[in-house]
């Protein structure tokens, strides 16, 4: 395996606190790698660098081999790197077809907003983007909403919307910022078989924020764990779970 994504010695300073403090670490392609850590550690800060939302303070950060550092996140939507976003209000009057449909070329890290402006294209092309909804909807098992407003869908569905949404790009990697939350028993069940999936049928890498400890163990290897801003340790979660610095650093003082 090589590494998809690069962090090298990455800072983001906010004023004189630093948020991310030389951080080092690397997602593999193919994987689907784990980012733990206490709260504040920075993990949402990193992912932003590495969507290209916030620019680093120092340090470089590569994608596929290529320098990326401080590209927005259009750019790197591009390369098909990409994080899922909460669907906007603007589009919980559209339906799940539509919302899968108005996805193409236009994502933008605020969200779908530049999306929102584009025309639905017509003819044959809207057709190709209609049989490849049709297809995402098929793949992730909700057919069945297609037609239900994405305002009506229960917080699980909505998380499978916004996968949706990632493969409507064919995208490499994926960013998952705590999906779980808020999501019950059973659609997380759905949520996690169909993160497999992605990985093992169509090989998109994955790299997840997570607090639910039962939906790392069972989908991440390796887990990274930051805390204070830096990476405090990587490996299998059985292990991380038992390294006394990982315990100190959720539990202690
Ligand atoms: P995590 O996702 O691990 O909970 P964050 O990356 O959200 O942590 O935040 C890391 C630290 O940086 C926190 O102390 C947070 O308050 C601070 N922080 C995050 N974003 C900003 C910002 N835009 N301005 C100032 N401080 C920020
Ligand atoms: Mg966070």
């Amino acid at each position: 395996m090589s590494a998809i994504i690069e962090v090298k010695s990455v800072s983001k300073r906010f004023g004189g606190f630093h948020a991310v403090n030389d951080c080092t670490l690397s997602v593999e392609k193919g994987s689907v790698t784990g980012l733990i850590g206490p709260n504040g550690a920075g993990k949402s800060t990193l992912f932003n660098m590495v969507a290209g939302t916030l620019e680093p303070t120092s340090g470089t950060i590569l994608f596929d081999g290529e320098d990326v550092t401080g590209l927005p996140s259009h750019a790197l939507y591009k390369r098909r790197l990409l994080r899922t976003f909460q669907i906007a209000h603007e589009f919980s009057n559209m339906t799940v077809l539509e919302n899968l449909m108005m996805v193409p070329d236009n994502q933008t890290g605020e969200g779908l907003i530049g999306a929102w402006f584009m025309p639905v294209r017509v003819g044959r092309e809207e057709e190709a983007i209609r049989r490849k909804a049709e297809e995402v909807l098929d793949f992730l098992k909700i057919t069945h909403v297609k037609t239900e407003l994405a305002g009506n869908l229960s917080g699980g569905q909505k998380k499978l919307l916004e996968l949706g949404r990632t493969m409507m790009t064919d995208a490499k990697v994926v960013l998952l910022d705590e999906i779980a939350a808020g999501v019950n028993r059973t659609l997380l069940n759905d949520l996690a078989s169909n993160i497999e999936r992605l990985n093992r049928e169509l090989g998109y890498t994955f790299f997840v924020i997570e607090h639910d400890m039962d939906l790392i163990a069972r989908l991440c290897d390796p887990v990274i764990v930051m805390a204070a801003g830096s990476v405090m340790t990587q490996g299998h979660i059985a292990d991380i779970q038992n390294d006394p610095r990982v315990i100190e650093a959720y539990f202690g003082g």
